[in-house]
This record gives structure tokens, C-alpha cells and sequence, in this order.
């Protein structure tokens, strides 16, 4: 396999998809989470600055006045402010320091428009502290006192430790999106290698197989999946061909025998009447002969075309026909044969029949199993009865004659199948088949059912349309 056939095949173009579909799918999963996440730790740092603002200047404000001595001692009353590690500085309303706490206490943190004051004056920034290259969030809010500006409160925090969660998080997902897109990838190209292993054997099996040679089969275990039921209908595919091609080969086979027989028997004829010099009746008679055996050549080959153009289905031209009519008219050709072999004709046809067929070959169907009935009927009656049933009608041709016995009654449809070739009855074993394919053709069925010395009946199923 070459690199360009590796690539193009399925397992790889999956694996691929899977990739690609991950990739896609977890970097817009690892950007929000990222996002949402960083914003969240934004803004609970900022809750608590505002929070830690509001604590402080409850504890700074006395009576209207700011009450702020050196190093803040009253902020003291809310030690967990420091524990925090916060930074908190108050200022008075013209922005000078009054006292200041914490580690970022000398960061210079601008008030903006000091002497406008106001409620609306409250800010957060973010400053890089010099000293350890940390970034600082600071909140600025007034100290107010009915309406009066007396001052501002700072507070700071360093943002490092934000910054280190998120920073973990980036590094979790960096890790972890190229390791769950490289193990799903690799997941799919194995699990799709094993679920195409099946379809990889049939590919093999059938370059193997030629006409020759159609007995390989898969033979994979029923999973009852889609490869499994695949791989059966493939096995039951091949079934099909190998039983179809042996048909036909054994068809060939005896197609070419039996025509065989009349150009063998033409060549005796020739050899045998140039020995010498004849008569000119013993030519005619060689003529004669010359001329029963081409009947049966023609015949046999008509009968092989039907054959073939039967398989094909493609000798059916069916309409709306009167089967009564046709079956009179069959009875009606047959009369004279039958009285010169002083049989009766039992005719029990009821009126106006109608049926969807090809007169054509339906006339050939019946004359095929009248002419069987006649050919094997010394004495009694040759029967044609039809009804009509529900949606279809049923036909039985029958006969006193000689019988079939049983063993023979499963291949009498068989191509070229003769119960006794010896027989001194005409005909080639292909009537029967014909028969039986113009009724399939008809979407119907043929039975035979018989008693040895008793007389055979065949009964042919027609749908009405
Ligand atoms: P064939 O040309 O020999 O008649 P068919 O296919 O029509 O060929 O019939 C096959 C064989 O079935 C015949 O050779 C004959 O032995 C047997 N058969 C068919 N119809 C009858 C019947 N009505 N009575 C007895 N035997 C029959």
C-alpha cells in the first residue's frame, strides 16, 4: 500500500475526522472555560476589594468625622482585612494620605477628580508593583458622611495568585486537549481497523474469486451488525451465483449433448448412403430422414431460445385476455389427435375467464402439458378443468395415462429431464421446463401430482392480474 493509499483509506480519513472534530470542539471548550473562568476570578476579587472598602470605612468613620491616627489603629477592629493581605490606605478630600496598611501601601494610586467627590467616584485599577513585578488591583471609594465628602479609601490586592490559577488552568488544558485528541484518534483508527477488518476479507475473497472458482466463502461469525449481515448476504450472494453458473454450465452441457444426437445422426445418414450409389427413392427417403431430424434440430433450438429469453423474463407481453376462449381454442386444436386415439375430452371451462397473460405463451404452456397428456394416454380421458378462485384461477390438465412415479416427480421440471429416454415417445425434456417458466413468468405455480398406471394431473395456479 502506498502512502497516498494509506491516507485515502477509511480507518485513516475516521481517525482524521475524530481529530479534527476533537480539536475543534475542545479548544472552543478550553477558550470558554478559560474565559468564564477568568472573569469569575476577576470579578470576586473585585467583590471583595468593594466588600473590604466597605468595612473600612465603617470602621474610620466617627460621629460625621474621619477618625484616622497614625498606622490606622482602628482598622484594627477588622483584623481579617489584613489577613487577607489586603493593602488599605485612607486618604482625606483632597487626596493626601491620612494612614495606610499592607504590603502595597506605598503604590501611588491616583484618585481621579478628587474634589468632585460624589457617589459616583469609585474606580479599580490594576498597577504593577515594582518592587516583585506583581499586578495590583486597587478600589477607590468615598468616605462619605451625610453627603459630605471626607475622604477616600484604598484597597489593594496583589492579583498573583489569580493569575497562578489561571495559569494552572492553561497548562492543564494545554496538556490535557493535545492527549485526549491524540488518544481518541488513535481509539478510533483501532476500533475502525477491527469493524473493517470483515469488509478487508471480503475485498480479498472477491479478487480471488473468478467464474471458475466460486466456492470461497467469508464465513464470519453472525455479529448481527451491519459488517456481519454484510459479509452473510455476501456468502448467500455467492451461493446464489455458484448455484446459478453450475445451472448453466450443466444446461450448456446438455444443450450441447442433445443436439449432438440429431447432427450425429445426420453425418451416419450422409456416411452411410455415400457408400454407394442409390435409387433415387433411397435418396428421398435419406431426404425424409434428413428432414425429421432438422424438425427436431429446429425444434430443440426453438425450444432452447424460449428457454432463454424465459430466464430473462423478457418474452411476456401481458394483457387482459379471455382464458376460457384460449383454452377452448387448445381443446379445439387437440380434437382430431385425441380421436384418432379414441380418447375423450373432458372440457369443464366456466364462461369468460379473464385473466392478465400472454396468450402467446400461455397457448404454449397448455399445449405443451395437452400434448404430454396425449403422448402418454393410451386409453380414457385427457381433462381440462378451470375455476375460479380468489383472485386467481386454477387450471388442471389431466390425464388416465401411464403415470409418473414419485421418484421422478421432483425432476420431471428439470431441463432435458426424461423419465425414460428409451421411450419410444418423441420429445427433447425441455416442454415441462418451458411450461413451468412461462408460469413463473406469469407470477403463478405448477404442480403435478400422479399415480403410477393411474394418470398424472397438473394444475397450474394463474393470478387474475
Ligand atoms: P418431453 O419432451 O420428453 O415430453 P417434458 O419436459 O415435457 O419432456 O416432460 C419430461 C418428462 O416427464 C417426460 O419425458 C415424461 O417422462 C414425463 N411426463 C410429462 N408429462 C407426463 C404425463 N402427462 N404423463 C406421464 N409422464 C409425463
Amino acid at each position: 500500500m502506498t502512502m497516498i493509499q494509506r491516507f485515502s483509506t477509511l480507518r485513516f480519513r475516521f481517525a482524521l475526522w475524530t481529530a479534527t472534530f476533537l480539536i475543534t470542539a475542545l479548544i472552543g471548550f478550553g477558550v470558554f472555560v478559560y474565559v468564564i473562568m477568568s472573569s469569575e476570578l476577576a470579578r470576586s476579587v473585585d467583590d471583595a476589594l468593594q466588600l473590604s472598602a466597605a468595612q473600612a470605612i465603617a470602621a474610620t468613620v466617627e460621629d460625621g468625622y474621619l477618625s484616622v491616627s497614625d498606622g490606622l489603629p482602628e482598622l484594627s477592629t477588622v483584623p481579617s482585612l489584613q489577613d487577607k493581605g489586603l493593602t488599605i490606605r485612607v486618604l482625606n478630600a483632597d487626596g493626601v494620605t491620612l494612614g495606610a496598611l499592607g504590603a502595597y501601601r506605598d503604590l501611588p494610586v491616583t484618585i481621579s477628580n478628587p474634589s468632585e467627590g460624589g457617589e459616583g467616584n469609585v474606580s479599580f485599577i490594576t498597577l504593577m508593583d515594582t518592587d516583585d513585578a506583581e499586578p495590583v488591583r486597587f478600589y477607590t471609594a468615598p468616605i462619605l458622611s451625610d453627603n459630605r465628602l471626607l475622604g477616600y479609601v484604598q484597597v489593594g490586592q496583589s492579583l498573583d495568585l489569580m493569575n497562578d490559577t489561571l495559569e494552572r488552568l492553561l497548562t492543564a488544558l494545554l496538556i490535557s486537549i493535545p492527549l485526549l485528541v491524540g488518544l481518541a484518534s488513535v481509539g478510533s483508527y483501532v476500533l475502525v481497523t477491527r469493524t473493517l477488518t470483515p469488509i478487508d476479507s471480503i475485498t480479498h475473497t472477491a479478487e480471488r474469486i473468478s467464474a471458475q472458482d466460486l466456492h470461497e466463502r467469508l464465513n464470519f461469525p453472525n455479529t448481527h451488525d451491519e459488517v456481519g449481515r454484510l459479509a452473510a448476504t455476501f456468502d448467500t450472494m455467492l451461493d446464489r451465483l455458484e448455484r446459478s453458473f453450475l445451472r448453466e454450465r450443466q444446461f450448456t452441457a446438455d444443450a450441447s449433448h442433445e443436439l449432438r444426437t440429431p447432427l450425429t445422426a445426420m453425418q451416419t445418414i450422409i456416411a452411410v448412403t455415400r457408400e454407394r450409389r442409390r435409387t433415387p427413392e433411397a435418396y428421398e427417403q435419406v431426404l425424409d430422414d434428413f428432414n425429421s431430424e432438422t424438425k427436431r434440430l429446429r425444434q430443440m433450438v426453438e425450444d432452447l431460445l424460449q428457454l432463454a429469453r424465459g430466464d430473462q423474463g423478457a418474452d411476456i407481453a401481458p394483457k387482459l385476455m379471455n382464458l376460457t376462449l384460449l383454452l377452448r381454442d387448445v381443446a379445439d386444436v387437440f380434437a382430431p389427435l385425441l380421436e384418432s386415439k379414441q380418447l375423450r375430452l373432458e372440457l369443464d371451462v366456466p364462461d369468460n375467464l379473464l385473466i392478465i397473460g400472454d396468450s402467446d405463451n400461455l397457448v404454449r404452456l397448455f399445449i405443451n402439458l395437452l400434448d404430454n397428456a396425449v403422448k402418454f394416454t393410451d386409453e380414457g380421458e385427457i381433462g381440462i378443468r378451470a375455476c375460479a378462485a380468489v383472485r386467481s384461477v386454477s387450471i388442471a390438465i389431466s390425464d388416465t395415462g401411464v403415470g409418473i412415479a414419485e421418484g421422478d416427480l421432483a425432476q420431471i421440471f428439470d431441463r432435458f429431464y426424461r423419465i425414460d429416454s428409451s421411450r419410444s415417445t418423441s420429445g427433447n425434456g425441455l416442454g415441462l421446463s418451458i411450461a413451468k417458466s412461462i408460469v413463473i413468468a406469469h407470477h403463478g405455480q405448477i404442480e403435478v401430482s400422479s399415480c403410477r398406471g393411474h394418470g398424472s394431473v397438473f394444475t397450474i395456479i394463474l393470478p387474475m392480474g
